[in-house]
């Protein structure tokens, strides 16, 4: 026990004997949240504004300095803070290294720590959407915010922002200084949940969805480390009818949005046809199903009237007028699943060491790329 000036201040035997060495107060990560944003929360939450406790990382002299601390955290997790991480908050190693950006095969995508351009049209390191913020019990910012090809927000239907909408500055929460939670912009202090919407039409909408849709599939079975996606996504400003010499990810959220529309108007479908082609033509072919049907939830979504035929009490006397449509998804599917075996069969084999065909599709799709 202490006393001074009449108050007495007891440390509870419990707590202390419990958990010595952890950080009062807890903060469960949220779904896909990024590391940086759980390290801003927990900062806020122990009363200490970010920028000072990435300076000091709460008396353990681990002094990030100044700059985009949390956001490097974000791109290269050293073992002993991702230690110090899991002793002091309670959350388990692997949690928190999946809050990293990590290995992820989109990493190419990644948008820049440093901002690329001094104009609003080059790109900031962290998108966020409004909508998403002012639900959020506790504001946090999300992983697949970092990536070049999510232009948009599904939930809401609206585009995402790169910028403060009241003093033009990216994002720079691990700059903050004042008590406030994250959602405030660090530079102007304008709570960023009251973000107006900008303009997004249904084309540019589903040119954007169909370019993260792309990434995504080839990120989950695998493709992206071999395939050419990510290259040629990279490659869509020079496709423009003013070319631009900068990657896509150095573009600004705008920008990005505005380039998609441009190149998926008209009638020569360019940005159809450009990410159709690819090296790999067993890719390429399997990549076109879901081109051609405008993204991945049209490509996989069987339409009513396809459930409908399928019913077992609907055969003869289905509607004429709907045979031509169903089988021409009927088709589609059997394409999607063939297309599917004949890409686990080529890695099979090449996995057994038997390279021989998969050489020759690869061969054979120097034109498909070109
Ligand atoms: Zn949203
Ligand atoms: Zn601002």
């Amino acid at each position: 026990m202490r006393e001074h000036a009449g108050l007495a201040i007891e440390v509870q035997p419990r707590l202390a004997t419990l958990a010595p060495e952890r950080w009062p107060a807890r903060v469960v990560p949220a779904h896909d949240e990024l590391l940086s944003s759980w390290l801003h929360r927990l900062a806020f939450v122990h009363g200490v504004s970010p920028r000072h406790f990435g300076a000091n990382l709460v008396g353990e002299g681990l002094g990030f300095g100044s700059g985009a601390w949390s956001a490097r955290l974000d791109l290269a997790l050293p073992e002993f803070v991702l230690n110090l991480l899991h002793r002091q908050t309670g959350a388990g190693r692997d949690r928190i290294a999946a809050m990293t950006i990590g290995a992820a095969p989109w990493r190419p995508l990644l948008l820049p720590v440093r901002q690329a351009r001094a104009d609003r049209t080059g790109a900031t390191w962290l998108q966020f959407c409004p909508s998403c913020l002012a639900e959020d019990e506790n504001p946090y910012f999300r992983r697949a915010w970092r990536r070049a090809s999510v232009m948009t927000c599904r939930r809401h239907r609206r585009a995402l922002l790169d910028r403060c909408p009241s003093c033009a500055q990216g994002l720079a929460p691990f700059n903050q200084r004042a008590l406030l939670p994250q959602c405030h912009c660090a530079v102007c202090g304008f709570d960023l949940r009251r973000a107006a919407a900008p303009d997004l039409t249904p084309a540019a909408r589903k040119a954007a969805e169909l370019i993260d849709d792309l990434i995504r599939l080839e990120a989950t079975k695998g493709f992206l480390q071999k395939s050419a996606l990510i290259e040629r996504i990279s490659a869509l400003p020079s496709l423009q009818n003013s070319p631009s010499h900068l990657k896509f990810a150095r573009l600004s959220t705008l920008e990005r949005l505005r380039c998609v529309a441009r190149l998926a108007r008209g009638t020569d479908r360019r940005l159809q046809k450009h990410l159709c082609a690819d090296r790999d033509a067993v890719i390429a072919s399997w990549r076109g199903i879901f081109v051609r049907a405008g993204g991945a939830t049209p490509a996989l979504k069987p339409p009513p009237h396809r459930l409908a035929w399928l019913s077992p009490n609907d055969n003869d006397d289905r509607p004429r007028t709907g045979i031509g449509k169903s089988r021409v998804h009927a088709a589609d599917l059997r394409s999607l699943l063939s297309a599917y075996g004949a890409v686990r069969a080529r890695r099979e084999l090449r996995e057994r060491g038997g390279s021989g065909a998969y050489v020759s599709s690869a061969g054979s799709s120097a034109s498909a790329a070109s």
